[in-house]
């Protein structure tokens, strides 16, 4: 684990196969994005690191996939954190639907040594288990709301999958793209901004759409796999 403070009170935490970011400030603290089930310790190690002891109040999420939801169900348990998402994307984290790479998709990949290195990991990781989470509120796209002293402005960026969402923090001139936009997965040989590959998105060709002003305009985009990436 990985934990890089990008602005005031805004860290980003690169976890062993996708990231997430804690926001801390005004005597509270919120995470986007919780990483695998399996990466609950470092989850808690990250903000125990940085939050100096203000409770964890809202997590927000970009997509329901179990790389990004693994600790949300463990972490709003108690009733006192408020998990947020789109309203399109509620489904995919309820489980009501799923809308993520199956087994059958995989199979036909593993003769590539990345691919089954990337499985083994997801399988350990919990990649198979349900994270599904019951009661998640739905967050306006487009409406600018402050979490722990932040504004944050949340984007609807379907094509990773239905509901996805990125979030914009314009005071910081940064971007959290969770896996609308990366810059590195372990299963690309490229490093830099890039789309995921094809296979992983719900829809691919809206997924590049979606995609294209990231690549361009944020200026630091915190990416859902690979590094924090500032534009040159
Ligand atoms: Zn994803």
């Amino acid at each position: 684990m990985n934990v890089t403070e990008i602005a005031d009170g805004v860290f980003f935490v690169e976890g062993p196969a996708s990231n997430w970011v804690v926001l801390v400030g005004d005597g509270s603290t919120t995470l986007i994005d919780t990483g695998y089930p399996a990466d609950a310790p470092l989850v808690d190690a990250s903000l125990a690191r940085v939050s100096a002891g203000a409770p964890l109040g809202d997590i927000l999420i970009t997509h329901g996939h179990s790389d990004h939801i693994g600790s949300v169900r463990r972490l709003t348990a108690d009733g006192a954190v408020t998990a947020w998402a789109a309203r399109d994307e509620i489904p995919n984290i309820t489980r009501l639907e799923l809308h993520q790479i199956g087994i059958g998709q995989i199979l036909p990949t593993l003769w590539r040594p990345r691919f089954a290195k990337w499985t083994l990991h997801a399988i350990r990781a919990g990649g198979l288990k349900d994270p599904g989470v019951r009661d998640v509120a739905s967050l306006e796209p487009g409406v600018a709301r402050r979490f722990s002293g932040h504004r944050v402005v949340p984007r609807l960026t379907p094509g990773h999958t239905p509901g996805h969402l990125v979030f914009d923090l314009p005071d910081h001139g940064l971007v959290v793209t969770g896996d609308a936009l990366i810059t590195g997965h372990a299963t690309s040989t490229t490093v830099g901004r890039q789309v995921l590959d094809a296979k992983w998105h719900w829809d691919a060709a809206r997924a590049g759409e979606q995609a294209a002003p990231l690549l361009v305009d944020a200026r630091i985009v915190l990416p859902g796999h690979g590094t924090a990436e500032a534009r040159r």
